[in-house]
């Protein structure tokens, strides 16, 4: 090599160096014994730590709080395979617990990061050294977390009744049909109650109607408290609701209904100062074979509800076939 070509090598070797050093990027190269061997600006500059010190030195001695064990494998995995690897935010938030450099976004105070994990080629072929590059993705993160966060809430508000927090009619109707199917599917026994508050008109005439909202919202928190966490509650109607129990044959689906019916006898609404009462009326229809669809099976639920209301009210019945 003459002297023109070693010069010239040396100038590229430091231009490629300021590069590698200030690239808005970590990069640490590791040997096969886990020794640093070179750590830029980005690393400084986020962990407080200088190339002098961190330098041959051990990158587990001086990070003890990094995953040591799955590191490892993932470093072990490249040298030995010799092809890269990736992780990313997803799988886990960050490797280096790193401040989050960016005030505006309250929500994270970590920096989310994504790392590649590249092996060097020595010129003989062998790898002996591997390197890290860690990818401040932070604003990518924190607007996707936001993002499925605001959808999580816009699922629920679709789904819930506002006056009392169970599930709204649209909803628990695709349960229904989802159950419906699950019955074909299985033959596993299903029951439908259809509960009916009885008299709420009076209700509504004799205290009001905000009374009236309050004794629909106790009512829905009566039903939450007698049902399985595998029941499905849903608000029908004003002042109708539907029940499907899974896993619940008619009879056992009788000893639920009583004990709703005589709950919501004794419940005492206070509005205002003024004590109300209700009772309510229900209709029990176990799933069978020959329904055809869910709305007939609604449908068989409601006419063994009508017959609770034109036998007195108060009570359940178990749809019978004609
Ligand atoms: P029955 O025993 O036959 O069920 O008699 P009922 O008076 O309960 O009869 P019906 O089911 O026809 O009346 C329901 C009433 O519920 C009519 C409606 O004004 C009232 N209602 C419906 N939705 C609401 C609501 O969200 N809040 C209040 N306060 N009242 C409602
Ligand atoms: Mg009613
Ligand atoms: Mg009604």
């Amino acid at each position: 090599m003459n002297d023109r070509t070693e010069s010239l090598n040396i100038d590229e070797l430091h231009w490629h160096l300021g590069l590698l050093h200030n690239l808005d990027v970590g990069l640490v190269v590791l040997d096969t014994s886990y020794q640093v061997h070179l750590w830029n600006s980005f690393m400084v500059n986020h962990s407080e730590i200088g190339p002098a010190r961190i330098r041959e030195k051990n990158l587990f001695d001086e990070f003890p709080e990094l995953p040591v064990e799955w590191l490892r494998r993932k470093i072990d995995s490249v040298f030995q395979l010799k092809c890269p690897t990736y992780i990313t935010w997803e799988q886990r938030p960050y490797l280096f617990d790193f401040k989050s450099q960016r005030p505006i976004t309250g929500e994270a105070s970590r920096m989310y990061q994504n790392i590649t994990l590249i092996p060097l080629t020595a010129p003989s072929g062998e790898v002996e050294l591997v390197s890290l590059m860690i990818y401040d993705v932070t604003d990518e993160a924190v607007s996707r977390i936001a993002l499925e966060d605001a959808n999580k809430q816009l699922q629920t508000l679709s789904r819930e009744d506002r006056l009392t927090g169970l599930f709204n009619r649209g909803y628990w109707q695709e349960c229904l049909e989802q159950e419906f199917n699950r019955f074909l599917r299985g033959r596993e026994p299903s029951t439908l109650i259809m509960l009916d508050i009885d008299h709420f008109k009076a209700v509504n005439d004799t205290y009001g109607h905000p009374a009236g909202d309050e004794v629909i919202r106790q009512v829905a928190t009566l039903l939450t408290k007698h049902a399985r966490r595998t029941d499905v509650v849903g608000r029908y109607g004003g002042e109708e609701f539907g029940i499907i129990l899974p896993h619940t044959n008619a009879s056992q689906a009788e000893v639920f209904a009583e004990r709703v019916r005589a709950a919501a006898e004794m419940l005492e609404v206070v509005f205002e100062g003024q004590s109300i009462q209700v009772t309510v009326s229900l209709g029990i229809r176990e799933m069978q074979g020959d329904v055809q669809d869910e709305e007939q099976w609604i449908g068989q639920a409601d006419e063994a509800l009508y017959h609770s209301k034109q036998n007195g009210r108060n009570q359940f019945t178990v749809y019978e076939a004609k």
